[in-house]
């Protein structure tokens, strides 16, 4: 699903843009050009407890070198030379591409001469190889790059040596991938890089020479390395070696846009949803207020045989006990005082569909019965009606609750729970898909600066780290508010900053490490009031203004105020009850529908 984008090269988009620097050379660089090592170093961070570490918004493995030589060595006795360096060579690439995409978008510039400059300190902050420059020079008219580089101590070429002694041909893979990558990234077309000396043939360090395939003339090889089927998704790779897969400019796939992941816990969903798409079987979905419930009700429904009819979504919460009979199953004119019109219900107008009933818990005992008998003898009976209507419809569930306690509590039938229960989907909270956030952060950048008709740049980077290690307690309904609020308040073509999305009464994520000048690793606080100048008119938002201007419905504002109360009130449910002026036990019943309270022992 993620990798389902319209894409456009960065060339192009450069093109299209028409201010970009065309033409240019090594002698156009600034004596200090920038994002300075340093400035790159500051996009590599630690988040020591989280078992993770960020290179901008994508997550690294620190493996060691030795490890990587291993590899190497069990590929090319397993798989031969040609393949093994192939396989180095793609992997090489990929990451070069991804960084000069990292590049574009951290320090979008006009100045290409200073973009081309930056890949040879990524390469060395990520630790392949000391580079420095002897020229180059480009023409993206043209698709044109000439460049002649130095190597100083390649990892790669010790770790080969080491292993099998002085080579005959080159042996720095993925360095000369990645450079490849990178380059080709920005020019829009393949800028093949090879080594004319290797430090791994003996010579004192590696020189390369860079080109397009073709200028060298004799690239067919080499193409067609970068171009074999190794990955599970090939297209991209190949489209990578023609037309590069530059993304810059993304846009997802309506439809399926806001259910995508790629962590293992999604995954997981994700492939029961696609197991189950095509049964008739009853889904119930259970997960934490804001996970996303609806958005996986209406895929399961749109990847089902049923996609060509209607998907009708009811929040049994949102309805008062007293109408919600009428509002799933219809009514007959007269059945009450009121009705004075015979309508039907949402069983009747899902007919053919999938009808998503959201916070099942909710409904009352009666209804709970009627729609045991619904599901069972596929029939309704409207209020105040006499004859059964039989209806086709597939029944989709969700709760935040865990039914299995209503049961015991003796507030949920035990006979209809079973019914639900026939396959369950859990969709896991944010905090442990937290590998998704880059993906789901781009996503909701583009969709919401499309919707305001805004173009911030992206965020910076004490933003992205802020977005990476909040603790979603709202999930990923929070992060799409955070998104939403740092866009509209962002200016254009700026960036993004925590200011703009966090607000007094947020709590702001904890810090993570970042690197010094020194390299050594420091954790870096982040400033809770580092003023973006419309932070200052934010503060002094009228909170009411601020719950309507996020164009809630009245259930989630019911939600956030209690959220906001409990966090007034550290989590004291008492304390909050007082101040909202009901009793506990009605708090209590209410913050349990929206996912907010679990007793627990000890608590409170
Ligand atoms: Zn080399």
């Amino acid at each position: 699903m993620a990798d389902k984008v319209q894409r456009i090269s960065l060339a192009e988009a450069s093109r299209r843009s028409g201010k970009v620097m065309q033409r240019g050379s090594s002698d156009d660089l600034p004596e200090t050009a920038t994002p300075t090592l340093q400035d790159l170093a500051e996009c590599l961070f630690f988040t020591l407890g989280d078992g993770r570490i960020w290179l901008n918004d994508r997550r690294m493995l620190l493996v060691d070198l030795a490890s990587v030589g291993h590899l190497r060595r069990e590929l090319i006795e397993s798989m031969g030379i040609d393949r093994a360096r192939a396989l180095f060579t793609r992997i090489g690439y990929s990451q070069g591409s991804r960084d000069a995409d990292l590049v574009r978008q951290r320090w979008p510039s006009d100045d290409m001469a200073s973009a081309f400059a930056t890949g040879p300190r990524m390469h060395m902050l990520e630790g392949f190889v000391k580079v420095s420059t002897r020229h180059f020079e480009f023409d993206l008219e043209r698709g044109y790059y000439l460049g002649e580089f130095l190597w100083h101590d390649s990892a790669e070429a010790s770790e080969h040596i080491a292993a099998f002694g002085i080579s005959h041909d080159p042996v720095c893979w993925m360095q000369t991938g990645y450079a490849t990558g990178y380059t080709s990234r920005l020019v829009g077309r393949t800028i093949l890089f090879r080594e004319v000396e290797c430090r791994g043939m003996g010579a004192a360090h590696c020189r390369c020479v860079a080109k397009s395939a073709d200028d060298w003339g004799d690239a067919d090889q080499d193409l067609a390395a970068l171009g074999v089927d190794w990955s599970p998704r090939p297209a991209k790779m190949r489209a990578a070696t023609e037309t590069p897969a530059a993304g810059e400019v993304a846009e997802p796939v309506p439809g399926h846009s806001a259910v995508i992941g790629v962590s293992s816990s999604f995954m997981a969903a994700r492939h029961l949803l696609e197991r189950v798409a095509s049964t008739r079987a009853t889904v119930l979905f259970i997960g934490e207020s804001g996970v996303g419930k609806e958005l996986f009700a209406r895929t399961l429904h749109e990847l089902s045989p049923r996609s060509g009819g209607p998907f009708v979504a009811i929040n049994c919460a949102a309805i008062p006990d007293t109408l919600v009979e009428a509002e799933l199953f219809g009514v007959e004119k007269g059945a009450y005082t009121g009705a004075v019109a015979t309508r039907p219900g949402r069983f009747e107008r899902a007919a053919g569909g999938t009808l998503f009933l959201d916070e099942i818990a909710s409904l009352s005992l009666v209804a709970q019965g009627k729609l045991l008998r619904a599901l069972q003898q596929r029939e309704v009976e409207r209020v105040g009606g006499v004859r059964s209507i039989p209806v086709d419809v597939r029944v989709v569930a969700a709760t935040n609750v865990d039914l299995r306690d209503e049961v015991r509590a003796g507030r949920f039938r035990e006979d209809l729970f079973f019914r639900l229960n026939v396959f369950p989907v859990t969709l896991p909270p944010l905090r442990e898909r937290r590998d998704d956030i880059p993906l789901l952060v781009g996503h909701f950048l583009s969709l919401f600066s499309r919707e305001h008709g805004r173009s911030p740049r992206g965020f910076t980077r004490r933003a992205t780290e802020a977005l990476l290690n909040h603790p979603y307690p709202g999930n990923i309904r929070e992060l799409q508010n955070l998104i939403e609020r740092g866009v509209v308040h962002a200016s254009d073509d700026g960036f993004i900053d925590i200011g703009h999305m966090f607000r007094d009464g947020d709590a702001l994520p904890f810090s993570a490490f970042t690197l010094l000048a020194d390299g050594r690793l420091s954790s870096a606080p982040l400033p809770a009031n580092d003023a973006a100048p419309e932070q200052e008119a934010a503060a002094g938002e009228d909170p009411f203004d601020r719950l309507v201007s996020s164009g809630s419905t009245l259930t989630e504002m019911e939600r956030r105020l209690f959220e906001a109360a409990l966090h007034r009130h550290r989590g004291n449910v008492a304390a909050t009850a007082r101040s909202l002026g009901v009793t506990r036990a009605t708090l209590e019943y209410r913050l349990r529908k929206f996912g907010l309270y679990e007793p627990r022992e000890g608590t409170e």
